[in-house]
């Protein structure tokens, strides 16, 4: 059985003494709802107050990108070591806004995952559509594409340790949200990619959350569905109250 996975997606929001309140705040609305874990990830400079705040708590924290070089003269730039020596446990790798103001391809989320997954990090890698290849009706062949570039060369002993977020780019901070039906269909297109790649029993148990604009008005719908294993959530998970109504969602 797979297990719900409930993450935030900060973005470039939050200081580190708005994050040690927020995680202050959310820790006993969410504690005890252990049907799902729990994951915040957050901008680099906010990571040491996160896990030090989160410490003793269900709420485990993550990054919101990784380098994919170990070290060496990338300005500006954070390595995988990094992030794991200071307690990271997760890392967003791919996101659509990083794709699409930071010129990421599947080439360097694949070198990313594969950085990550060496230093033990977990990984949630997103990918999806753009609005005009889903009017164009080519939404299964660029998923399965995705997955398939993205994952290259990934061993499937090291799959337990990716989650894959399936995050239609125009339902990304648009209040546009994908349907219960697309969601769970496309999360569906990824799975069989995955058995197609790695076998049925990894795409069985490889967590797939949808992501775009989920809520607490829409993350039960959403959650209900087969294929959809949990939610990466970015302007709900700003909310205390708005993000322990999806992990309650996730907990019904
Ligand atoms: C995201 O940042 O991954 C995301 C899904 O954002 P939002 O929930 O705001 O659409």
């Amino acid at each position: 059985m797979r297990r719900y996975v409930i993450a935030g997606n900060w973005k470039m929001n939050m200081t580190p003494a708005a994050t040690r309140k927020f995680i202050t705040e959310l820790a006993p609305m969410v504690a005890g709802k252990d049907k799902c874990d729990i994951v915040l990830c957050v901008p680099y400079v906010d990571l040491a107050a996160a896990i030090e705040a989160a410490k003793g708590t269900n709420i485990k924290i993550g990054a919101e990108n990784v380098h994919f070089e170990k070290s060496g003269a990338y300005t500006g730039e954070i390595s995988a070591e990094m992030l794991s020596e200071i307690g990271t446990e997760y890392v967003i790798i791919g996101h659509s806004e990083r794709r699409q103001y930071f010129g990421e391809t599947d080439a360097t989320v694949n070198l990313r995952t594969k950085a990550a997954l060496a230093a033990g990090l977990k990984v949630i890698l997103c990918l999806g559509e753009v609005k005009d290849e889903r009017l164009a009706g080519i939404t299964d062949e660029v998923v399965a594409m995705q997955t398939k570039l993205d994952l290259a060369g990934i061993e499937k002993e090291d799959l337990k340790n990716v989650i894959i977020a399936y995050e239609p780019v125009w339902a990304i901070g648009t209040g546009l949200t994908a349907t219960p039906e697309q969601a769970d269909e496309t999360c569906g297109v990824i799975r069989k990619t995955v058995a197609a790649l790695y076998g049925e029993d990894a795409a069985e148990a490889m967590i797939i959350q949808y992501g775009g604009s989920m809520n607490d008005g829409n993350a039960k719908e959403l959650l209900a569905k087969v294929n959809v294993d949990g939610g990466l959530i970015g302007g709900a998970s700003l909310k205390t109250d708005k993000f322990t109504a999806i992990v309650d969602a996730a907990n019904a």
